[in-house]
């Protein structure tokens, strides 16, 4: 199968809100009156962010959604996506399901695909993503004020606990192989929290989207905005999983474990009843974890209500695979 032949079997649809879509030499977009484009890339590699062995309508869905949880970081919405694939051959097995996960994930998120590239390499799926949002609106890291509540959605550590497992099933001789689906569910179709972001506009000041772990997405934000934060450990929303788990382990995937695509945001303390308003209608829990403080650096109470040390928060990063 030809590069062309292979755009127009797995990735070719008609165009819909945009001018013209895959085809031609460019896709054509106008973004409506009054609003600005919001645009994020984002790379997966084989070996590095996804397992060779993956099931390949979850990485298609996978692919998008990762970006498209940073158009919900910024509160736009959804309108296309572009996706440079490198595949190391034109295996239509791999490609029917692989587009499958893509546009199911498309489709309930109305972007469109209106451009990309193929080529022969070692498996690589590029994707950036554009949306809209109206002039001012959009939400930035360097936004927080100093008081402000910090919230987060949904859960945090699912999917770091199912990488690690997932990590241990294919290095170490385990007896057999553990599958939590749930927990597999968050690691590898992951839900960006694009209606939430929509439902925030105008609510917050500062948001991020959870990729690389709690701590240091939202150093991000205290970074940027100039400002430290306090969260509280007895706060910070878990699935059962991972609430189970010892101590060091527990923190490590809630505070340090990647991949949750959750939202992080900032509030004013007068919003809380507009911000779980805005969850309720969203359909995804939001929880106030703790509050932008003058003073700079992050603190974490413990249970008992002290701050962890700084050895206990150096302990905590690195790669591990919760034994
Ligand atoms: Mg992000």
């Amino acid at each position: 199968m030809n590069e062309f032949a292979l755009i127009r079997q797995f990735f070719l649809r008609p165009a819909k809100r945009v001018m013209q879509g895959g085809g031609d030499d460019c896709a054509l977009v106008l973004p409506r009156a009054g609003q600005v484009l919001a645009i994020s890339t984002d790379m997966l590699l084989e070996g590095r962010h996804f397992f060779a062995d993956v099931d390949p309508a979850a990485l298609g869905f996978k692919a998008l959604a990762v970006n498209l949880s940073d158009l919900a970081a910024t509160c736009a919405e959804p309108l296309a996506f572009t996706l440079a694939l490198a595949l190391p051959e034109a295996n239509e097995r791999w490609l029917q399901p692989f587009s499958q996960g893509l546009f199911e994930c498309a489709e309930r998120f109305d972007c469109e695909l209106i451009g990309g590239d193929t080529t022969r390499g070692p498996l690589a799926i590029s994707i950036t993503v554009f949306g809209e949002v109206p002039s001012g609106v959009a939400a930035r890291r360097d936004a927080a004020r100093a008081h402000d509540d910090i919230w987060i959605s949904g859960e945090l550590g699912g999917a770091a606990l199912a990488l690690a497992i997932e990590t241990a099933n294919r290095t170490a001789d385990v007896p057999h192989r553990v599958r939590i689906a749930s927990l597999v569910e968050r690691l590898e179709r992951p839900v960006p929290r694009v209606g939430l972001g929509l439902e925030l506009r105008g609510l917050i000041h500062a948001m991020i989207d959870v990729s690389d772990g709690l701590l240091g997405d939202l150093r991000h934000i205290t970074e940027a905005s100039k400002w430290g934060a306090t969260i509280s450990e007895s706060e910070l929303p878990m699935p059962e999983q991972v609430r189970k788990l010892p101590l060091l382990q527990r923190r490590r995937a809630v505070l340090r474990g990647g991949d949750d695509y959750e939202l992080c945001f900032t509030a004013d303390r007068g919003q809380r009843e507009a911000v779980i308003g805005a969850g309720a209608r969203a359909g995804v829990a939001v929880t106030r974890i703790g509050e932008v403080t003058p003073l700079e650096g992050i603190r974490v109470l413990g249970i008992d209500n002290r701050p962890l040390d700084d050895a206990t928060l150096a302990a905590l990063s690195g790669f591990d695979h919760f034994g």
